[in-house]
Formats: C-alpha cells, structure tokens, sequence
C-alpha cells in the first residue's frame, strides 16, 4: 500500500524535478501517478485520467503492456546487462539493430546506442566530427541547427537545442553551433505566403553557408516537426529543399526523430515516407521502446558507415559510447514494442485517427484565446494567445497553458503546458471516441480558462 502523504513529503524535500518551477512546486508539491493502462493513468488517490501526452511523447503503445514487462523480466533474469564495447554483444541489441536497419530507410543499415534522446545526439556529433576527421576535413565542424529546436539537455545537445528559456541559466558551446530561424507558418513575416515563406527560409540556409563556409559546417540537425518549441510544421516541401542545398555542399543531414519516430505521423520513420528526405543519420528514443526502459539509437548511412566502422574505410577506434550502449533489458522492450506496433497496425491507426483528431481540434479554434490549432496526426498543439487578430500573447504570469492543463485535468484529460501552448501528443492506440472525449473536455477547459482571464 502507498502512504500518500508520506510519499509527497518525502518527493518535495528529496526528488529534484527537472524542468520544475520551484516557485511553485514547493507549495503544490507532486502528483503521484501510480498506476497506467491502455490510455488512462492513475493517480495516488484514485483518480483516472486520460494520457493525451503518452508519458511525454512517448508511451505509443499504451501503457500496462505485460508482454514488454515479461520480455524485460526474462532478459534481466537471464543475462540484465554485459558491455557492448570492443567485440562483445548481446541477442536483443544485435536482433534490435538487424530490426531497424529491415524498417529503415534503404541506405540506413547501422546503429549506434545511446541511452536517450539528449545522448543520441550528442553522440551523433560525434560521430560526424569524427567523420570529417578521418576523411582528412578536420574544419568541417559546425552544426546548423534552429531556434526553438529542442534536441535535450547533455551539454552538447542543450547546444543545439534552440529554445532560449531552456539555456537562460547555462552555458552553451559556443562557436560550434548556428541557429537558423525555427519555420513557423503561423508567425511567418507578413505578406508571405507558404511558398514564399519556404523559399525565404532555403535563402537563408544558402545565404549562412555561403558566410560561415561550407568546409567549415559538418551538418544540419532538425525534428520533422519541431516538438516542444510548439509543434511547427514547415512549409509544404522545405526539408526536401533544404537537404537539396546542403548535398549540394556536402553538408549531412541529421533528422531528430525522438518524437516523429515510431508512429506519431502514421509511419515508423517520417523523414522518407512524410517529407522525402534521405538523412544522413536519424536519431530515436522515446517511441522506440515506447518508453518501458531507457534507450537511444542512431541510426547510420552506409555511406557515413564505410568511414565509421569497416577495416577497408578509414575508420579507426571509434572511442565513444556509453555503458549502456545497447542495454539488453532496454533492447527487449524494444523489440516487444515493434511487435506490438506492428502486430496492432498502430500506424494504420494514426494514419486513420489522427485527420480526424486534426479535425476535432480545429473546431476549438472557435474560442477567444485559441490563436493556432496546428500539427499532424498525432503530434498536435494549440496556441493560446490574448488577441487572435494581432496574436499578442498573454503576459507570461498569466500561465495561460499552465491554466487550459489544469482545466483539463480537473476533467480527467492531462495533455502538456509548454509555455502558452498546450500539446496533445496521445498514445498512438487513441480511436475517434477517445478523440471525441478528449476534445470534449478541452472545449470546456478552454471556456473555463478564458471564464477564468477575464476575472
Ligand atoms: N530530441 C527531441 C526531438 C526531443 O523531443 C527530446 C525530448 O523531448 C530529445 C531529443 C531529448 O531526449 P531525452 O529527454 O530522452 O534525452
């Protein structure tokens, strides 16, 4: 049994929470969430949630799963972890590889393990500039990102993240990353439409390489859909575009795929199927164990590998890694949770809930303070804003997405603050009646938190 008052005092004066307002979290303290199956949550006290967040972008099977739990159980009982450096492997990392580069786009064959979003990508720097080294290009080290990415919180990848709230505080690598600007349709500068828009943004990526110097850059990283800088799909065509120049300047392409992966748009991958890119690299996490154990995964060109990992290339110790580099237990989960994604169709279910998700939420822009419903399928975001017409926002005490949340909550729907915005990012198992409940109850959070603005 759990003593839920014991446990909320001893989480405030003990658990330091990350991305947590201590402002406030002394006086509110934790929600304890002990218990989660199919789409719902539980917390301490009884109450029954639905999981409009799966987990945090990333439960995409649902949860309670038994078989990933016995799968897990099975492989910590007979083997829980070894080393995969030098020689030494284990079944399920070996089988997980085979199983990715089988679902990967056809030049991406190879797979080096991390422990998460933030290390797959630190990492994949490294594995780039390690690249350029051994093809004797040791200047081509600076990496394009974009403001408002979010690539994690490892040094490197804090970084490249382009969300300046999350570095205020902290210190960047500075001189080794150039942010361009985020694209953002709906605050794009006036007078553009979309296709100008896109050519504006390629402008500036041709205009920054030709400043910085194209053997000066080794590669440009970016989500198909950026995630927690407020869910912005480009312009119809700007990746494809964008991959143009930089081939053009043997610049890689690095597709962060933590969130787009594992189904969230309707395919295992977006990057080919959804925007017709061919990244030199895509990242994973989050979805590829759908969050049951930690696991990170880069996935490799061939042609990035013939440098990287074979006698004949020029590869040479590949001296990065970590000691959890190809978990065994985390590497289980994972490929349960492919079984399960595939065995369900559960991107056959995104590719047939999520229009009608996008649908549902678009009517809610009929209320005062919702400026943007936008995304696709499901990675979906709501843009609250004080005047729709000028798109002023609110003052940042209001917390106006900390607000339309707790409405929302308070009905037994969590979905995710990020600032103004609210994010709705379901397991991937969400049919149209869970849509109907969830937009439902976001109807009436939002007419609640206006109702409660205006006093
Ligand atoms: N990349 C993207 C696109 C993400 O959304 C996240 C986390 O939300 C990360 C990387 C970092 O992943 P992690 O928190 O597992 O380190």
């Amino acid at each position: 049994t759990l003593d839920a008052e014991t446990l909320w005092r001893q989480d405030r004066d003990h658990f330091v929470h990350p991305f947590t307002d201590f402002s406030v979290f002394h006086d509110k303290g934790c929600e304890l969430i002990t218990d989660a199956e199919g789409i719902h949550v539980q917390d301490i006290h009884g109450n029954r949630f639905i999981d409009g967040i799966a987990g945090l972008w990333c439960v995409n099977v649902g949860h309670g799963r038994a078989e990933i739990g016995q799968a897990m159980a099975e492989q910590a009982t007979r083997m829980a972890y070894f080393s995969t450096f030098n020689n030494l492997s284990n079944a399920p990392a070996t089988r997980l590889a085979a199983k990715l580069a089988e679902l990967a786009p056809a030049h991406l064959n190879h797979v080096f393990y991390s422990c998460g979003g933030s290390t797959a990508n630190d990492a994949t720097i490294r594995l780039v500039h390690y690249y350029f080294n051994r093809l004797g290009k040791p200047n081509k080290k600076r990496i394009l990102s974009r403001h408002n990415a979010y690539h994690g919180t490892t040094y490197l990848a804090a970084s490249l993240t382009g969300i300046e709230s999350n570095n205020w505080e902290f210190d960047t690598l500075d001189g080794l990353v150039t942010h361009l600007s985020e694209a953002n349709l709906y605050r794009r500068p006036e007078g553009m439409d979309e296709a100008q828009y896109c050519d504006h943004l390629v402008a500036e990526l041709e205009a920054t390489i030709a400043e910085i110097g194209a053997d000066n850059i080794a590669a440009f990283i970016a989500e198909p859909i950026m995630g927690a800088g407020g869910v912005l799909v480009a312009p119809r065509g700007y990746h494809a575009r964008m991959q143009e120049v930089l081939r053009a300047h043997d610049i890689l392409y690095i597709a962060d795929e933590v969130v787009t992966g594992f189904g969230r748009l309707g395919h295992i991958f977006a990057s080919e199927a959804v925007f017709d890119t061919q990244p030199d690299v895509i990242n994973l996490a989050k979805g590829l164990s759908s969050g049951y154990a930690p696991l990170g995964a880069t996935l490799i060109s061939d042609r990035l590998y013939e440098v990287l990992g074979t006698p004949q290339g020029k590869g040479g110790v590949l001296s990065t890694g970590f000691t959890y580099s190809g978990h065994p237990v985390s590497c289980a989960a994972a490929l349960k949770n492919i079984e399960i994604l595939e065995r369900e169709e559960l991107c056959a279910n995104v590719r047939e809930v999520g229009p009608y998700l996008e649908q549902a939420l678009a009517t809610l822009s009929r209320h005062p303070t919702v400026g943007d419903v936008r995304g696709s399928h499901f990675m979906m975001c709501i843009e609250n804003v004080a005047d729709k017409d000028t798109k002023a926002l609110f003052p940042v005490d209001a917390r106006v997405g900390d607000r339309v949340a707790f409405e929302a909550q308070q009905r037994g729907l969590i979905i995710r603050p990020v600032g103004h915005l609210n994010v709705i990012s379901p397991p991937l198992i969400w049919t149209r009646d869970t849509v109907d409940e969830a937009v439902a109850i976001l109807d009436e959070a939002l007419a609640a938190t206006a109702e409660s603005l205006r006093r």
